[in-house]
């Protein structure tokens, strides 16, 4: 049986805070272009991007909305995610438009960073990541060693986003939602791929691709203003339900217990009030576990916290980061996306380098 204890860990419920928009392309980058040259991605994104800023801002006076880009300008990959991880942000929303060979391909997809490479995911990501080639000769040593046009590039960025994978995907789904009733109606849905943009931004993280430029139907939605600010609404009501989501979450986050038996007596002393330590994050799951359960597989000293849906399942226990990150190694063996928790005062956050 999990013990339970009365420590209460979140007093103040997480605010989002703040939230980086950002539009794709723009400067002497147009991203892509419609067969009859007059339609630019860098002008849609911009537009889309300027009114879902409008409708957050006026809707929650307290949110503060950061752009990588309010005008057409030239922004680098690295700069955009720069921006958002200097701001803070908590939430990140790459805007885009796609675009491919095929003029059958048509409808709205959002991306978040993730192992899967199917090939054509890794050609829409091909495509927007390869706007680092026009930053100059010195994108490999920028971007270390990733070459936009190698897809064995792609396999580094994959499991480095998994702390906050779970609110992308939950946002993302979000987006996907907001988007059926058009103005693009064909729903593509989530997908995961190796965006630069993405794997470098530490906070929740989507790309959302509102149509193909180079499919007539999608043209034709796209090349008019009044729908873009369609997309902004559709992208504004998923962060409005993600918002109360997240906050309700953080709201309900329940005490660290023991889940599969502690090791000695360290139970009582595992959570000083005022210190920070670290654990290893191994599996969220929607229900709680046996202490026996074979998903620990034989993992012992296993501790867990329940915020919203989730059991949230944590391994050791570390004075520092350091420490942690050895024994993420020797876990990651068993637990893929396992990521190393920051627990201040008891309260859990995915820990990231900055
Ligand atoms: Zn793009």
């Amino acid at each position: 049986m999990p013990l339970t204890s009365d420590r209460v860990l979140c007093q103040n419920p997480v605010k989002i805070k703040r939230v980086v928009i950002d539009p794709g392309h723009g400067g002497h980058d147009p991203g892509t272009i419609s067969a009859n040259r007059r339609f630019h991605e860098k002008n849609i994104t911009l537009s889309v991007s300027l009114k879902l800023g409008a409708l957050i801002n006026q809707e929650y006076p307290d949110i503060e909305v950061i752009y990588t880009r309010k005008t057409d300008k030239f922004i680098p990959l690295d700069q955009r995610s720069e921006i958002a991880n200097k701001s803070k942000g908590d939430l990140f929303i790459s805007i885009h438009v796609n675009g491919v060979g095929a003029k059958s391909a048509s409808g709205s997809e959002t991306f978040v960073m993730g192992p899967d490479h199917s090939s054509s995911n890794l050609k829409v990501s091909m495509l927007e990541n390869s706007v680092i080639t026009l930053e100059g000769d010195d994108y490999q040593s920028k971007y270390e060693g990733f070459d936009p046009n190698n897809p064995e590039s792609y396999i580094i960025f994959t499991l480095l986003q998994n702390a906050h994978l779970e609110q992308s995907l939950t946002f993302a789904s979000l987006v996907q939602k907001h988007s059926a009733g058009g103005p693009v109606r064909i729903n593509r849905g989530i997908k995961q791929a190796g965006f630069l943009v993405l794997w470098k931004t530490t906070m929740p993280s989507v790309l959302v691709e509102l149509g193909f430029i180079t499919n007539t139907a999608d043209l034709s939605v796209l090349s008019l203003e009044k729908n873009h600010e369609k997309f902004a609404w559709n992208i504004f009501n998923a962060f409005k339900e993600y918002r109360s989501m997240y906050e309700k979450e953080s709201s309900e986050l329940q005490p660290v217990v023991t889940a599969t038996g502690n090791q000695g007596s360290k139970d009582e002393k595992s959570l000083p009030d005022d210190n920070i330590i670290f654990k290893v994050q191994i599996m969220a799951v929607n229900r709680l576990l046996e202490p026996s359960s074979h998903f620990f597989k034989g993992e012992k000293g296993v501790t867990y916290y329940k915020a919203g849906r989730f059991y949230k399942y944590m391994a050791g226990e570390f004075g520092s980061p350091e420490e942690a990150e050895k024994e993420l190694i020797r876990l990651r063996k068993k637990f893929e996306g396992a990521f190393i928790v920051k627990l201040k005062k008891g309260v859990p956050s995915p820990y990231n380098k900055r």
